[in-house]
């Protein structure tokens, strides 16, 4: 989920679009153009198509509502959101931490379906309305549907659709919603979110499974309760169920990781005595006695004993060449005080937490004020190939 594009901010949440949405959205498209086809052979092929593009539109407009609800109630439980991505399974926000509590997991949750489902009844009442207002022509042998105007037929479509998408995302395989439900629950009731996550993902895998089974049967052309049957059905429930395994499994590593990482003292895993720069050499000089002579990618600054910043390749990038001679240390590193940073006597599976809320590959590790080592990213990849070679 790397490639595509940004489309915009709302509340401070970056909406981005993965090329693999573009895929869903024809598909859907396509799907709706001819569906309205065979559902209204009155209306003229402009009016079908351009239902059908209004109608998946509104529809990704409705998945970007649901991931909305579920960023917004996030950010008022603490927990910040960088960005919400439309992609060829729906919507994901990407929430930067586990919540705080159990019930703000269950809170940050529930928002979606309820928004999906709130949105969807309302849609289709509205619908509902129109089309009993509507006069129908008398004595009329075709179906009641094909008499629904393009308004009616669009307000019914969405609002069942939605209703759906609520529902799907209540299926208790985590990491779907209804999953995060049962986690939240589960930890709620152990106080351990390593072992509620471990069941909730097993949890995962198992109705993954039944999904990709369910969808074999629907290809071979067996009904499947609420799913139905038939060849792209059945591939698409197969496909989304492989999508949740992997999801699953991914999840359920990442509890191993934590166990693997857990009273792993940071000091054990640490870089000692990186090489450090002081304030006031150059950038040139970084480069050269430093960047190009060591295997490393980030200096602490230290004067005098005291450590003052970190310096990365990012921030020596970001100088023009130019310029090297005469910019100092001081000028581009990272003030200690907006470094995140590690104590001794913490552990390894904090300093991989933080290493990915903060995004970055290494944090230097303090004792009373004073800097005794780097913790690299590179550093806990090794120690856990170690545990994990059979
Ligand atoms: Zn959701």
């Amino acid at each position: 989920m790397q490639s595509g594009f940004t489309l915009g901010r709302l509340a401070g949440i970056r909406i981005k679009i993965d090329w693999s949405w573009l895929l869903i959205f024809a598909f859907l498209t396509w799907n709706l153009g001819v569906a309205f086809g065979q559902m209204h052979p009155g209306w003229t092929i402009a009016l079908r198509w351009s239902m059908a593009l209004i109608a998946s539109f509104l529809f990704f407009i409705a998945v970007l509502a649901h991931e909305l609800a579920h960023s917004l109630v996030a950010q008022a439980q603490g927990v910040p959101v960088r960005s919400i991505t439309l992609f060829l399974f729906g919507g994901v926000s990407d929430i930067q931490k586990e919540p705080p509590s159990p019930r703000a997991e269950f809170l940050i949750t529930i928002v979606g379906p309820i928004t999906s489902v709130v949105l969807g009844i309302i849609l289709a009442l509205a619908g509902g309305f129109l089309a009993g207002s509507a006069a129908f022509t008398p004595g009329q042998t075709t179906s009641i549907l094909s008499q629904f105007s393009p308004l009616v037929t669009l307000l019914l479509w969405l609002g069942s659709i939605n209703i759906l998408v609520g529902l799907f995302n209540l299926i208790p395989g985590f990491p779907l919603d209804g999953g995060r439900l049962v986690r939240s629950i589960l930890w709620a009731i152990t106080d351990d979110l390593r072992r509620a996550t471990h069941s909730a993902s097993i949890l995962g895998q198992a109705i993954a499974w039944l999904m990709i089974l369910s969808g074999i049967a629907m290809f071979f052309g067996i009904q499947i309760p609420f799913f139905g049957a038939g060849i792209l059905n059945g591939i698409w429930l197969a496909f989304i169920g492989w999508f949740l395994y992997n999801a699953s499994v991914q999840s359920y590593r990442q509890v191993v990781v934590q166990d693997l990482l857990e009273d792993v003292p940071v000091t054990r895993l640490m870089r000692l005595n990186p090489p450090t720069v002081t304030a006031d050499q150059s950038v040139g000089e970084l480069v050269h006695d430093r960047l190009m002579a060591t295997d490393e990618r980030a200096f602490p600054v230290v004067d005098d004993g005291r450590f003052l910043g970190l310096i990365t390749l990012e921030d020596i990038r970001s100088v023009d060449k130019n310029a090297w001679a005469t910019t100092t240390a001081r000028e581009i590193m990272t003030p200690v005080a907006s470094l995140v940073t590690m104590n001794v006597n913490e552990d390894a599976s904090t300093a991989i937490n933080k290493l990915r809320q903060q995004d970055v590959r290494q944090l230097p590790v303090m004792e009373d004020g004073r800097l005794t080592g780097l913790i690299r990213r590179r550093d806990i990849l090794k120690w856990l190939q170690l545990q994990t070679a059979n």
